[in-house]
């Protein structure tokens, strides 16, 4: 090892930086966030540079003083100047860093992972900067961003516990059942559920709960429409540490097999008309699963509280004490709408956009259909293939112009995704023709922004 990861206070010491340009606002977007005092040398800074200096976060000036500088940073746009600077600072006895430059360098500055308090610096020592980032970019997803704040926590109960239990080996052990092994748990954590597990464990804890196992958790993920692009880094980074996955039937291979590998999958997924899971025995699962002082991850398709059964979800597990966690996703209607490269609502044409079921608990559902058979009322319709004729009967019988646009979506987001272009006049009918199936949606006072908009087909 040449270079020595070190990370240095840099709290009211003063560093230099030569440069107004790309290369000094590199490493000043990295300055910025240290107690140091800044002093940027430039005659012409950028606007960014500009804006740091009227936030007081450093000072502007275009004469140098090396003399008290703790480090140097040569970082203009000019090579050559680059490595004169560091000479210079050489003789001073600073170290120095001239950007683009290793043999004037002194240190490197890492690839780093900022979750202050905690920090990770990442260096390959200039074999492979592809690398550092990718070890970046991994470790960014998977870190939670309040890893900062739980870290805090953990260090005021820690100086907490330190007066309560002089015996460090005991202290330890608590620790190690409060924050688990590996990346895996730690994960899951944030600083309520430290200062809980905490509570239930501490020397002077409640007794009732001392000799309990701790509750799990449960996560309530929204998997999206089925592209794994378009889950959120929250929902990837609680999948990877999963003991349980309980998932639906409309949640994509894909998206199931970024969750942990090891983690026991329960499928409890619904047929429409067919063979289900019913909704009380899967609160039942979750329940049971989290008592048991799992971490479940409950998948649903799209957002888990758009038409989701998420709401009898969350009653089971509160009755049950058991706490759980929202993460929503990207449902059906917007992946669609992306698919139809039109935004769901727009300026001057619509003030509203619903979300319908086709439907409910009775059979059809029953909607607004004076509203939705306006000029100009848009809609997605969820589960609306078998309601297909129903809500063309319903929205004619209310004036709807047969003319208005209706389109499906199949599948959306997937590599088998469909669009097929309708309008309410003929929509059971291009239903049938188009040999949809479902997944799908009906946007009723949608048509699909392309080229091809005329053509009339499933292709
Ligand atoms: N919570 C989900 C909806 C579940 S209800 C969400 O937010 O998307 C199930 C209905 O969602 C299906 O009948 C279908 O209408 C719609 N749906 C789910 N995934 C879809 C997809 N990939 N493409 C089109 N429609 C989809």
């Amino acid at each position: 090892m040449r270079y020595l990861p070190i990370h240095i206070d840099l709290r009211g010491k003063r560093v230099l930086v030569f440069g107004g340009g790309p290369a000094a606002q590199a490493k000043l977007r990295t300055l910025v966030k240290t107690e140091a005092e800044l002093i940027v040398v430039s005659g012409k800074p950028d606007a960014e540079i500009r804006r740091w200096a009227e936030h007081g976060r450093l000072t502007l000036t275009d004469h140098a003083d090396f003399t008290s500088a703790t480090l140097i940073y040569a970082a203009t746009e000019d090579q050559d100047e680059n490595l004169r600077l560091a000479l210079l600072a050489r003789e001073h006895g600073i170290p120095v860093n001239a950007a683009d430059q290793p043999t004037g360098c002194d240190f490197i500055t890492p690839a780093i992972v900022d979750r202050s308090p905690v920090a990770i610096s990442i260096g390959t020592e200039g074999t492979s900067p592809g690398l550092a980032r990718a070890l970046k970019s991994d470790l960014e997803s998977r870190l939670r961003s309040d890893l900062g704040q739980t870290a805090q926590t953990i260090k005021t109960l820690r100086d907490a516990l330190k007066n309560e239990e002089p015996d460090i080996a005991k202290r330890q052990a608590l620790w190690a059942s409060v924050l688990g092994s590996g990346l895996g748990d730690f994960v899951s954590l944030d600083a309520e559920i430290v200062t809980r597990r905490y509570e239930e464990r501490r020397p002077e804890g409640r007794q009732e709960t001392s000799d309990r196992t701790a509750t799990g958790h449960v996560h309530i993920v929204g998997a999206g429409p089925g592209d794994p692009d378009l889950l959120t880094i929250g929902a990837l980074r609680v999948m990877h540490s999963a003991d349980v996955v309980v998932y639906d039937r409309l949640v994509s291979d894909e998206v199931l097999s970024l969750c942990r590998r090891e983690a026991d999958f329960i499928y409890v997924g619904k047929v429409p008309g067919g063979a289900s899971t019913r909704q009380d025995k899967i609160n039942q699962i979750i329940v049971e699963k989290a008592l048991a002082g799992h971490s479940v991850v409950r998948l649903k398709s799209g957002d888990p509280l758009v038409f989701g059964r998420a709401e009898e979800e969350f009653v089971s597990l509160d009755a049950a004490g058991v706490d759980f966690t929202i993460h929503p996703g990207i449902t059906a209607a917007t992946a669609a709408a992306a698919s139809l490269r039109h935004s769901l609502t727009v300026r001057g044409e619509n003030t509203a956009a619903t979300l319908a079921t086709g439907h409910d608990e009775n059979g059809f559902a029953e909607l607004d259909w004076t509203a939705l058979a306006r000029l100009n009322a848009r809609a997605t319709i969820y589960m609306g293939l078998r309601a297909a004729r129903f809500i063309q009967g319903r929205l004619m019988l209310h004036g709807a112009n047969p003319d208005t646009p209706v389109s499906i979506v199949e599948n959306a987001s997937r590599p088998d995704e469909i669009i097929l272009e309708s309008t309410i006049g003929a929509l059971p009918d291009d239903l049938k023709a188009g040999g949809i199936k479902g997944p799908a949606v009906l946007m009723i006072g949608y048509a699909r922004r392309s080229a091809a908009k005329s053509l009339k087909a499933a292709s």
